[in-house]
């Protein structure tokens, strides 16, 4: 029977009735006949509450117990899912990471799924289960210990199973009915794309649209997962939510697609640093070591030998980053009079693969900035992406200013 993989989460299964609403989706994919997995986060908030105990248990915390911790929020739901899904008589079981078992790196709160065996879950297919409930977000080490897979990790569950699984489509249901130019709480002009390239929702996830996680969408993009986000909420129809799919399928040809953003930015200025070969690597190997995400990077001009070097990272990494340079400076790798770390800004951008093709979308974007009387601090683009970092208080205004300015409420 062909397998579809749909992916419930914390919205969706919040409450119990909202299981029992997500079982009823699922049964009606049953009864087409499909084979069906299903992954689910944690109820809503629960992850949070579990990283938050964390925290105030042990603020540089041994990253293998924050994973046992956190990972935990899935379990409880599977179990639920799959006891609700056999009280409307439907043959279903639950499976946690480490059982199917979900093979991943041993880079704990990011681990990469490696490998995941089919065959346990298949030979069940064979004896008669229609369901196969499986713990999203959660992995098992080498070395035997449990993992997870980053914030959100659960999409990248869902299409992992629907690659390795061969999946008809994997659907992901959220509390939003698709993907929309922008966040709709920040523009009441957003509109929700049919489609969008995996490329555009690779930029505008890793940019900051919280829809789907970021290596959820590369990884649907290099196995071609047939990838559709839609609401639980809705009506169920073949038509709803946005389908993410290969650029050939996407006939628009605008020059930019979305605006993004991301309020948790940080930008750190390492005052008077020497210029010279080698000061770069000095800077951000600690970093990386120290597992901080470093975006975008501007060294200033250099006055006698001495420059300044500015780089943008997570807010919550601030301190990590700050650690990691203190002491790099205190082993005398580098040298430098100050770090400063700005954490009223955010990160605003503009997507579109039709900015290949089309010029002057810079511009465009600097002088409608620059028409609301915001400062950019820092620029960073790519092939098919522009971002600057501005203050804070400036994130919705330029959000609404630019999806004005580039028209996205018109279809
Ligand atoms: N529960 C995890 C989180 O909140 C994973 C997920 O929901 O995708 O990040
Ligand atoms: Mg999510």
């Amino acid at each position: 029977m062909p397998v579809l993989v749909m992916k419930f989460g914390g919205t969706s299964v919040a409450t119990l009735d909202r299981i029992k609403r997500a079982a009823k989706r699922v049964g009606l994919e049953v009864a087409k006949g499909y084979d069906v997995i299903v992954i689910v986060s944690a109820m809503s908030g629960e992850t949070n509450k579990l990283v938050g105990y964390v925290n105030e248990t042990s603020p540089l915390y041994d990253a293998r117990e924050y994973d046992a911790v956190v990972s935990s929020g899935e379990n409880v739901t599977a179990g639920l899912m799959a006891l609700t899904l056999q009280e409307m008589d439907i043959p279903a079981r639950s499976w946690q990471g480490w059982q199917v078992p979900v093979k991943t790196t041993s880079a704990h709160s990011s681990a990469r799924i490696e490998e995941i065996p089919t065959d346990n879950i298949t030979a069940k297919f064979g004896e008669g289960m229609r369901v196969a409930v499986v713990a999203g977000f959660q992995g098992i080490s080498p070395e035997g210990r449990i993992t997870t897979l980053g914030r959100g990790g659960s999409d990248t569950t869902a299409v992992a199973f629907a690659a390795a699984f061969d999946a008809e489509r994997c659907d992901i249901y959220t509390d939003v009915d698709g993907v929309y130019t922008t966040d709709p709480r920040i523009s009441q002009k957003a509109r929700k794309l049919d489609k969008i390239s995996f490329e555009e929702m690779l930029e505008l996830a890793s940019l900051g649209a919280k829809v789907l996680q970021t290596r959820s969408v590369e990884l649907a993009m290099r196995y071609k997962v047939k990838l559709r986000v839609l609401s639980s909420f809705e009506e169920p129809s073949d038509e709803a939510g946005t389908l993410v799919c290969a650029e050939e399928e996407v006939m628009e040809n605008r020059p930019v697609s979305g605006i993004a953003y991301s309020r948790d930015e940080a930008k750190m200025t390492l005052v008077s640093v020497a210029d010279k070969p080698g000061i770069a690597a000095a800077i951000f190997g600690p970093l990386s070591d120290a597992g901080v995400n470093v975006d975008m990077i501007i060294q200033n001009v250099a006055e006698q030998g001495l420059t300044d070097m500015t780089f943008s990272c997570p807010t919550d990494q601030v301190m990590r980053a700050q650690k990691a340079l203190d002491d790099a400076k205190t082993r005398g790798d580098i040298a430098f009079q100050e770090l400063i770390a700005d954490t009223d800004v955010c990160k605003v951008s503009a997507v579109g693969i039709g900015m290949r093709s089309q010029s002057g979308v810079a511009a465009k974007m600097f002088k409608t900035l620059s028409d609301e009387g915001i400062n950019i601090k820092v620029i960073a683009t790519s092939e098919i992406k522009i971002s600057v970092l501005i203050d804070r208080k400036y994130m919705e205004l330029a959000v609404q200013a630019l999806h004005d300015a580039f028209e996205l409420e018109k279809a």
